[in-house]
């Protein structure tokens, strides 16, 4: 698989302002935010996009979503709201393969998606 950004930010390569992190799972700023709250969580190891999850990665994905909520609640605005949200391929608007849980909230979100 070729390398993506979020290799170069792994490995340190590239600085990210990172605010999560244990042995599986990192959490850091979206360079480019679409909210006053944009964090982006993925896993260390490499899942290009949803189609390329297994039975087997059951667990993992379940604890990105965990680790998203967490943060928003230890940051204090779990109770306003948030949304996560993961782009899967061209038409899901997924322009990094690598599997990436986007964690937006500090404003109204409209729906539906643009
Ligand atoms: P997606 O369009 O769902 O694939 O989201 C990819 C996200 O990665 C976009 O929101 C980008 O702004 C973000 N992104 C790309 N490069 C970087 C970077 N170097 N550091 C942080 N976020 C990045």
């Amino acid at each position: 698989m070729t390398e993506t950004v979020f290799d170069r930010i792994l490995s340190r390569e590239i600085p990210a302002d990172i605010v999560f992190e244990n042995d599986e799972i990192l959490g850091f700023r979206d360079i480019t935010p679409q909210a006053p709250v944009h964090v982006l969580f993925i896993p260390k190891r490499r899942i290009a996009t949803l189609n390329d999850l297994e039975e087997t990665d059951q667990g993992l994905i379940g604890r990105l979503m965990l680790a998203a909520c967490a943060y928003a609640r230890c940051q204090g605005f779990a109770a306003n709201g948030y949304r996560c949200v993961i782009n899967c391929g061209p038409d899901g608007g997924q322009s990094v393969d690598h599997i990436h849980l986007h964690l937006l909230a500090g404003r109204r979100l409209s729906w539906p998606p643009g």
